[in-house]
């Protein structure tokens, strides 16, 4: 199987998988017990926090440990709402994943306002035009880095100013960014960061919020004092060893392999054009993650291609993994202006620093068998 869906999850790399057996082959205690074991496992946590933070240029303080990148964006959003009960509105963008659209969209519903930014046909917004639905009543304004789908790079630096001018928080979603492009919490200007391991080559399961010192959110749930009492519960210390490694591998390897993918993901692009010149390229003008294709095949379906490819050996996607077929085409293309049939034809390649050229080539043969079988049938 060729697997070109790394936005979805990505393979576990063998060191990660390494450090894991040896806690698991470990016999480690409770973090938060005094004795020698427990302190044991609190060393492990404290290691993969410091990994976690100098990917991101954080203080190892500031990063808080979730089950992933979903728990993280709902503590950022429903966290700081809760910490600022005075302020009642939030500004976020069309184009969100549903781990930060479906929490706001939620509080919208129950008694908060808020201002939806659009984004144009590259699937960039406009951030003067953002800054300017910022309110003195704004609590949060929460921007994704990349996009899952198109792998669009968002201009998150460039809001922190008025952001905090107008005394709001800024949140932005990272996880599709980090480890593929240099992520720094105070280049962006961010009080809020959403990190999730499995995108990474990490194991599933395990993410992190990075909360600016200083930061005032509410916990979601109530218990210990664990993650200083705002993420209570016994911490996963084997997946978060695994989280803390896969930020030690990307830290030292992220520009060689940003360098490579990238040139992997211009082979793709450049054979698929010509073969098959009609495609689209969605987001190709703006700034885009290295790995991330997003292409539109006019006049056939998105799905029925996707399956076709399942059977030829290919693994893609149509866009998230977290939004069924059920739903519709996707979200994202459509807040950029495409009508549902261009929605209804895309396919989401992303690809990982395992892949060769042959790969790419197999890659472009098999899409193109795919599209001459369906167009046949
Ligand atoms: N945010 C973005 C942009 C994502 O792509 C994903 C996963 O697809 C998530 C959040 C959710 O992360 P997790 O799967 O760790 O809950």
């Amino acid at each position: 199987m060729l697997y070109l869906d790394h936005n979805a999850t990505t393979p576990l790399d063998p060191a990660v998988r390494a450090e894991m057996d040896d806690c698991l082959d470990r016999t480690v205690g409770n973090p938060s017990s005094p004795h020698g074991l427990g302190q044991e496992a609190k060393r492990i946590l404290d290691r993969a926090r410091a990994r976690v933070a100098a990917l991101v240029g954080a203080r190892s303080h500031e990063i808080l440990f979730t089950s992933g990148g979903t728990e993280a964006d709902n503590l950022a959003v429903f966290g700081s709402v809760a910490a600022i009960p005075a302020r009642r509105h939030l500004v976020s963008v069309a184009s969100e994943h549903q781990a930060v659209r479906n929490p706001v969209t939620h509080l919208a519903e129950t008694g908060h306002e808020v201002s939806w930014a659009k984004i144009d046909r590259q699937g960039r917004i406009d951030p003067a035009g953002l800054a300017g639905l910022v309110r003195e009543d704004t609590a949060l304004v929460s921007v994704m880095l990349a996009n899952n789908e198109t792998g669009v790079i968002q201009p998150v630096a460039e809001l922190a100013e008025p952001v905090h001018a107008k005394g709001a928080l800024l949140h932005s979603d990272a996880v599709q960014a980090l480890g593929k492009i240099p992520v720094d919490v105070a280049a962006l200007g961010v009080d809020l960061l959403s990190l999730s391991s499995h995108k990474i080559h990490g194991p599933q399961g395990v993410g992190a919020l990075y909360v600016r010192a200083g930061t005032r959110i509410a916990p979601l749930l109530f218990g210990g004092q664990q993650e200083r009492g705002l993420r209570p519960g016994t911490e996963n210390v084997v997946g978060i060893a695994g989280f803390g490694k896969a930020c030690e591998l990307a830290t030292t390897r992220l520009a060689a392999d940003a360098d490579r993918v990238a040139r992997r993901r211009g082979e793709f692009e450049a054979a698929l054009r010509q073969r098959l010149p009609q495609i689209v390229v969605h987001g190709v003008a703006a700034p885009r993650l290295p790995n991330t294709s997003y292409i539109g095949f006019p006049g056939l379906n998105g799905e029925a291609l996707a399956l076709l490819l399942d059977l030829l050996g290919v693994a893609v996607a149509t866009g998230s993994a977290c939004s069924s077929a059920a739903h519709g085409p996707s979200h994202v293309l459509q807040a950029m202006g495409l009508s549902y049939q261009e929605a209804a034809s895309a396919i989401r390649f992303s690809f990982g620093r395992e892949h060769t050229a042959e790969d790419i080539a197999l890659a472009v043969e098999r899409v193109c068998q795919a599209v001459a079988d369906l167009r046949r049938s």
